[in-house]
């Protein structure tokens, strides 16, 4: 299986490490230690580390494992889930009675437009990987399982009707192919395609599905609506489906976003990319133990991604021409994105309100870790919306399913623009009484309108995490309790925590007594002080790893699930040694600014090593024509864009392309030694012992253990 992933619909990270593959190739070339081995060997992937790791927000959830069976009510799977217990099932089964679950406008809205969809849709990577196979999902039907909450449950039979939709005349979706939506509209020439999904695997079988029930069009126009990757890394399987030249199709985004497609979190990569394999729940099996949806949308694909240029940046809220059709745009920069616009169809009367408002409680702090949103801006953004909005008769969005009526577009629009607000304004209100971030979590409460309002709930982000987003966005990481200021770390304190209680034995039979009692909670917290005191305790381990499968049953929160499960899994199953497929990367590596790199290594410089180091290195990229000068002192590494430096220690005299397939590894040794691409000046040795002070940071780490 190919794992890795870089993506989200939240953000993209692409973070890259040169040091490592460049410290192997010098090594390798100069002292004649050459193993083509390692290049061509078929295990590269697991290499691949060494080299370099990128990865994107969207974390690409890689199938897991199928695990349909039968569940006993009093035997964990296959896997280790355990049933859920008396307390998750009498807390699921109460959320029947606080929801309007007898309102089926959802489903009848998912369902509206139906023309047809793929009796097995399958779609596998080159490598012939399954990267999306919805037939995993066909257990998602039904009363929920004790095991799931009955809120998420719902959001993820809505998210498993898929297929191709009628919007109205002239607008159609494709929908549930993809962790997002494909919006084709129809053009005077040819389609006009909006968001190519997230992988060119997706994109591809999406469009010929699409030429195939409405009858073959050339691709005349691709709108990227915003910077995040499961919006646009699918375009290259989109033109390959298209059958036009790329060169007469006119590709539309919003200002900044090839800056934001490409650099967004860069530089914190390998830790994203670990930690959205928790939020995206990639190493779990799909089953009602298991992920059961993102939220958001079914699944995270993981193929091939890609990225095209604009030939049509939008700056401003103005009117545009497109292939014959008028488009009203609104930039939203800042608000779910940080370049998005949406857009009004007045022909039509249909607003695309792209991901600033979904069919979800959207993500001011997403969990695989980012920048916080600014709660204020968005739901401002969303507030303009309703303004200028008011003609529409039709919504349709980058996820999830359309609004009719005016009406229902208005009070869709409100509740979202609340739900932020409320939350920002509360949040603020408490922080200003004094009270922490877990007590703001702990404390605030959703209006009662809101709280019943299907599309405001937090299938992908939550009141209580959103809350603390919005304290960090205030006053950042500190509480002001002194004892926060200067804490000794977990390994240290949990030691201390569990002598002081008796032991891990006697931390074990109070941690059960409160299990027994349903306070996961406290179980969890207890037997984390064990497990870090001792992370070979395996009762301690296996009895956290059960009180986070209760947690994670009775969350509503797909990404909660998914953490919450995944880390049982890795308790029970150990850290998962992850690898990225960077050849699936090239695409928009080569649109990312060389200067991201260069910030990267600088990060990547293991300090102490560096103590009293100094060297001058330029890399030259021959084609680009443009040389970067990279100086270490005081252990820092910087860059700049200069002249060859005459006095530097090396020089690095390479073409673009091939230090990005020198990054990603797909250049093998013996093509780099006969390039003409690549030269090196200077001294040698110092070049190496440069790039042995950077770090190889792998983005494998445990996270439930020490
Ligand atoms: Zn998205």
């Amino acid at each position: 299986m190919i794992n890795g992933l870089l993506t989200s619909c939240d953000t993209v990270v692409v973070f890259i490490t040169t040091n490592g593959y460049m410290n192997m190739f010098i090594k390798k070339n100069l002292t004649t230690l050459i193993q083509n081995t390692i290049y061509n060997n078929s295990n590269l992937k697991k290499r691949l580390p060494l080299a370099v790791i990128a990865s994107a927000s969207l974390l690409l959830a890689a199938c897991g494992p199928n695990a349909n069976e039968t569940l006993s009510s009093t035997k964990p799977d296959q896997y280790g889930f355990t049933p859920a217990s008396e307390y998750t099932v009498e807390l699921n089964n109460a959320v029947l009675g606080q929801l309007p679950f007898e309102n089926k406008q959802d489903f009848t809205d998912a369902n509206r437009g139906f023309i047809a969809t793929l009796p097995e849709f399958v779609v596998k990577y080159s490598d012939g990987e399954t990267i999306m196979d919805l037939s995993d999902y066909d257990f998602v039907n039904g009363q929920a399982p004790d095991s799931v909450n009955p809120s998420l449950w719902r959001q993820a039979k809505l998210n498993n009707i898929n297929g191709l939709f009628k919007v109205t005349a002239g607008i159609y979706q494709i929908r549930g192919f993809d962790l997002a939506n494909m919006t084709v509209i129809e053009g005077k020439t040819g389609w006009i395609i909006v968001d190519p999904l997230t992988t060119a695997e997706t994109a591809k079988k999406a469009l010929d599905f699409v030429n195939k029930q409405l009858g073959y069009r050339p691709v005349s126009t691709i709108v990227f609506t915003h910077s995040h990757m499961d919006h646009f890394g699918g375009v290259a399987g989109l033109l390959e489906a298209a059958g036009n030249d790329v060169a007469d199709i006119e590709v539309v985004a919003p200002g900044g976003f090839m800056e934001a497609a490409t650099n967004e979190n860069i530089i914190a990569g390998p830790a994203m990319t670990k930690r959205a394999s928790y939020m995206y729940g990639n190493l779990l099996p799909r089953s009602a133990r298991g992920h059961v949806d993102a939220g958001l949308g079914k699944a995270v694909p993981f193929g091939t991604f890609s990225i095209l240029t604009p030939t049509l940046t939008v700056n401003s809220d103005e009117t545009k021409i497109i292939d014959g059709v008028e488009f009203e745009f609104q930039i939203v920069s800042g608000s779910e994105a940080p370049s998005e616009f949406t857009f009004y169809l007045p022909k039509m009367k249909a607003y695309c309100g792209a991901e600033m408002v979904s069919k979800t409680m959207h993500n001011l702090y997403t969990l695989r870790g980012a920048q916080v949103r600014d709660a204020v801006v968005w739901s401002k953004s969303i507030d303009a919306a309703i303004e200028t909005q008011k003609d529409a008769e039709i919504y349709f969005g980058s996820h999830h399913w359309p609004v009719w009526g005016q009406e229902n577009i208005n009070e869709f629009l409100v509740t979202q623009r609340d739900t932020y607000q409320y939350i920002h304004d509360q949040s603020v209100r408490m922080l200003n009484a004094g009270l922490t971030p877990k007590e703001i979590a702990e404390e605030i409460e959703m209006p009662p309108e809101l709280a019943k309002t299907f599309s405001s709930r937090g299938y992908y982000g939550t009141a209580k995490h959103n809350a603390k987003a919005v304290y960090q966005a205030y006053l950042g990481w500190y509480d002001a309790n002194p004892v926060n200021l200067d804490p000794l770390p977990e390994y240290e304190s949990a030691a201390k925590y569990v002598k002081l209680m008796g032991g891990a034995k006697a931390v074990i039979i109070n941690a059960q007594a409160a299990y027994d009692k349903g306070e996961y909670r406290w179980s969890a917290e207890l037997l984390n002080h064990v497990v870090f005191a001792d992370a070979d305790n395996d009762a301690a381990k296996e009895l956290l790893a059960s009180s986070y499968d209760q947690l994670g049953y009775q969350a509503e929160s797909a990404p909660w699930r998914d953490v919450y499960l995944s880390g049982a899994y890795e308790l029970r199953h150990g850290a998962a040694d992850k690898v990225i497929d960077l050849a699936s990367m090239k695409a928009i590596l080569l649109q990312t600014p060389v200067d991201k790199f260069f910030e990267s290594m600088a990060a990547r410089v293991i300090g102490p090593d560096a103590f009293g180091e100094e060297f001058t290195l330029n890399i030259n990229f021959t084609d680009l024509e443009q040389n970067y000068v990279l100086t270490l002192n005081n252990a820092v590494l910087r860059h700049k864009l200069a002249p060859k430096d005459a006095a530097a220690n090396a020089t690095l005299n390479i073409n673009h392309e091939l230090f990005i397939d020198l990054v990603i590894g797909v250049a093998g040794v013996s093509e780099v030694l006969l390039s003409d691409d690549l030269s090196i000046e200077g001294s040698t040795l110092g070049l190496i012992s440069f790039f042995s002070l950077l770090d190889q940071p792998e983005g494998v780490f445990n996270i439930v253990t020490p």
